[in-house]
């Protein structure tokens, strides 16, 4: 099952997604975006910045709502930033607003935190080589994906969501369903393959949407709730991790925290090469932590919501639990290393060649295409995960050099004037039908070489104006068509030379006219003779008579036309 999906009909191809992934793992594909599973980290940040919510997060909630209707026994493992993301509530009133949904137990995430800090806190001690938390799949799938020389350093811990799905699972029964609920997009891909502990996760932005569509009231009886320990539920704020159990005496040098994704990048990448060797680097993906989930549902800043967090691990449990016995909640995390295709250099010059990039001056590297250099993207043409006509500055200039040659190429004149009447485009088929140099020209008035008055009045109203037929200079007669382009201070004048057909037309009226006379003549003459041998013809010479004038007005009503 995708984690991420995009909604063909809402999408508008503007390619926002691809430029904002910083691993490119959004692909071009006829013109629509698409999701490449196997470079995608789940960080969230394309369902964050498309601008149609086009980006859709798969749902459970129909899942748990079905162990609810089935009389199921239902523990919801919510994620610390609760706090931050519903801030209308205090947990206890929460608690009540979800028992009304039929949950029947809500308990803090950060009661498994507190066993995930403990063996941290024996892994800084016993480790022989820089650990990296592996609390954010986000940074998880990161390792195991793009760095996978250093998934030795990632500790080998369950992340405190499945921590605690086995503690309650251990506690309430192995026919429990556990459902979490959190900020995070990439823990419903975690979940889906922890199904054994994790019967279905949700987003806030879900569980708020569900509280929304449901009135539960406040004689919900309340789900029961264990209190965390202060220290744990600083988990979802920068810092947080180490804060719950890093002793006071161990030095800012040899332990990081690093949160956001291009910051997480840029320290493994740093780990790798051998510039640092901390003993504990805590990374979070989200830019300051999980408070600031891609799926929270609750739009206050980052500050307001790290208060939230502190006040709300001020007055958490002074007591720590005591860890269950009997479980395991080790990890081993799997190498799932991207594969990528490397084309030949012949391929990948053909295609920076396709749009005209012929030597180093002309790569641009202006990102607009989402890739951070024109060499990075015509590697991805060749792989098949974009198209060619991503690039902007080519495909402008493309579209540019199109319209120009059809100006340059019109049998029609065509002037482009400013608001003042100044003369800014003259065409070849201009320069011949006005007898005047471009050259000289641009930059001229108008009223130089049109009789500018009509003009001027149309652009004045803002109006286009078409099919006037105008005599110029040299006696040319032309069809005048006037563009105003208000919005850039312009004006297209088009002139289309009807000299030929006006002349072709006057003919042919003339030769009507000649014919209409003609028949009058005949018709005359055959009335004389008619009425000579009238006593003889009867009524056979009225007919005649009737039938000849009728044909008579006919020609002349046609003359007239
Ligand atoms: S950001 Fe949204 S609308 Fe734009 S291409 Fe991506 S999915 Fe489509
Ligand atoms: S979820 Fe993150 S990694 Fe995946 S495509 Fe979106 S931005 Fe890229
Ligand atoms: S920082 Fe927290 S919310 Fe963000 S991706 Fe990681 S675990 Fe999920």
């Amino acid at each position: 099952m995708k984690t991420i999906t995009t909604q063909k009909a809402n999408c508008r191809d503007c390619h926002r997604c691809m430029r904002s992934c910083p691993l490119k793992a959004v692909g071009i594909v006829n013109g629509q975006a698409r999701l490449i599973d196997e470079k995608c980290v789940l960080c969230g940040r394309c369902v964050v910045e498309c601008p149609q919510g086009a980006k859709q997060v798969t749902s459970q909630v129909s899942a748990v709502k079905e162990a609810v209707a089935a009389g199921r026994f239902v523990a919801m493992s919510l994620a610390p930033s609760f706090v931050a993301a519903f801030p209308e509530y205090t947990l206890p009133q929460l608690a009540a607003k979800l028992g009304g949904l039929g949950i029947s137990l809500v308990e803090e995430t950060a009661v498994g935190a507190e066993e995930v800090s403990r063996f941290y806190s024996r892994l800084l001690t016993a480790a022989e080589k820089p650990v990296i938390s592996a609390c954010c799949p986000v940074v998880v799938n990161v390792v195991t994906k793009y760095y996978p020389d250093l998934i030795g350093n990632l500790a080998p811990v369950a992340s405190p969501m499945l921590v605690h799905a086995k503690m309650l699972k251990h506690r309430l029964g192995a026919d429990t369903f556990v459902v979490f609920a959190g900020p995070c997009i990439a823990k419903l891909a975690e979940s889906r393959d922890s199904a054994s502990l994790v019967d279905a996760a949700i987003t806030f932005r879900q569980l708020r949407e569900w509280l929304a569509e449901t009135a539960t009231g406040d004689n919900s009886p309340p789900a029961a709730a264990i209190s965390a320990p202060g220290p744990v539920r600083y988990y979802p704020i920068a810092g947080g991790i180490l804060k719950s159990f890093v002793r006071s005496e161990s030095t800012a040098t040899d332990i990081i925290a690093v949160d956001g994704l291009d910051n997480c990048l840029e320290v493994l990448a740093a780990l790798r090469k051998g510039e640092i060797a901390p003993r504990f680097i805590e990374a979070l993906a989200c830019s300051g932590g999980c408070i600031n989930g891609p799926a929270s549902g609750c739009a206050d800043s980052v500050p307001a919501k790290k208060l939230k967090v502190a006040e709300f691990a001020v007055a958490g449990a002074a007591r720590h639990h005591k860890s269950p016995a009997g479980l395991d909640f080790s990890r081993c995390h799997t190498q799932a290393p991207v594969q990528e295709f490397i084309p030949p250099e012949s391929r990948i010059r053909e295609v920076l060649r396709q749009t005209g990039k012929y030597s180093k001056e002309d790569e641009k590297n202006c990102g607009a295409c989402g890739f951070n250099s024109c060499r990075e993207k015509a590697v991805a043409v060749c792989q098949g995960l974009t198209e060619i006509d991503t690039c902007v500055p080519y495909m402008r200039s493309k579209a540019e050099s199109l319209a120009n040659f059809i100006v340059q190429h019109s049998l029609n004149a065509i002037i482009v004037v400013d608001s003042k009447m100044i003369v800014q485009e003259f065409n070849p088929a201009a320069e011949k039908m006005l007898n005047r140099q471009q050259a000289i020209i641009k930059g001229g008035k108008l009223s130089e070489v049109l009789d500018s008055r009509e003009i001027s009045a149309a652009i004045g109203k803002g109006e286009k104006m078409t099919d006037r037929r105008v005599t110029i200079a040299g006696g040319t007669v032309v069809n005048q068509t006037i563009i105003p382009v208000p919005e850039h201070d312009l004006a297209i004048i088009v002139l289309t030379d009807i000299t030929v057909q006006e002349k072709n037309a006057r003919e042919l009226e003339q030769m009507k006219l000649q014919t209409v006379e003609k028949a009058t003549e005949i018709i005359n003459k055959q009335m004389h003779v008619a009425q000579e041998i009238a006593g003889l013809l009867g009524e056979t010479t009225a007919e005649t008579k009737a039938a000849l004038l009728e044909l008579v007005s006919l020609l002349k009503a046609k003359g007239k036309n």
